[in-house]
């Protein structure tokens, strides 16, 4: 597998190598709700390293054997400014990119994992576990108002999020990541995923959106 590089829409190079992906579970409460699980009284923090990333636009390449992969739909934000101990206020102006991501769990392995009070990397950070799409420039979107995603499944609506209905919204999201984890240029952020989740199936074709500014198209290989 040859190393990741971020890059923006219009085919220019992000100036970042990519660093960690920092990640939040159960950030909308229907999703939560889908999986059993009890909504977190603060954010449900994970990463996955930068060897887990791979081109959203490339034939994904999914693990066999080791149970069920499930597709979880996330809007991906890129920082560009360090930010550690941050407010809120400080977050969007660190903001470099918005993209889409897969957040891809081995969901039978997270199950055992969760069972047995064991950490998630197993199931989360493997190889290939971030599908990543190129990145919007930051001026494109607006942390503040409510933005719109989406997946489609061979055609068919599968997921629809929207940040609106965050539980922990994306800059004070950010802020409680940067009390603990230092955030620098080239980190991204996964914001979490909306109901609908499911698990792939070899030559899926997948097409996801952010707004009508960014559409992805796939397929599982
Ligand atoms: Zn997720």
């Amino acid at each position: 597998m040859s190393a990741f590089h971020l890059r923006y829409v219009d085919g220019a190079p992000v100036p970042f190598t990519l660093g960690k992906i920092v990640c939040v579970g159960r950030n909308y409460a229907a999703h939560a709700a889908e999986l059993n699980n009890p909504i977190p009284d603060k954010p449900l923090l994970f990463m996955k390293p930068a060897t887990a990333a791979c081109d959203l636009a490339q034939p994904l390449d999914i693990p066999k054997a080791l149970g069920s992969v499930h597709f979880e739909t996330e809007l991906a934000v890129l920082i560009g400014k360090e930010l550690k101990k941050a407010t809120p206020e400080a977050v969007p102006g660190a903001i470099a990119g918005w993209g889409l991501a897969l957040d891809l769990t081995l969901r039978d392995i997270q199950s055992e994992l969760k069972e047995k009070g064991h950490p998630w990397e197993r199931a989360k950070a493997f190889d290939g576990a971030c599908p990543l799409s190129a990145f919007l420039p930051a001026d494109r979107l607006d942390p503040s108002e409510a933005i719109a995603f989406s997946l489609e499944i061979d055609g068919k609506p599968r997921q629809s999020g929207n940040t609106a209905n965050m539980l922990t919204p994306i800059a004070p999201l950010i802020a409680a990541m940067s009390q603990s984890f230092t955030l620098q240029p080239g980190d991204v952020i996964l914001t979490g995923t909306p109901e609908g989740v499911g698990e792939l199936q070899s030559q899926q074709q997948l097409k996801l959106a952010l707004e009508d500014q960014l559409v992805v198209e796939t397929h599982v290989a």
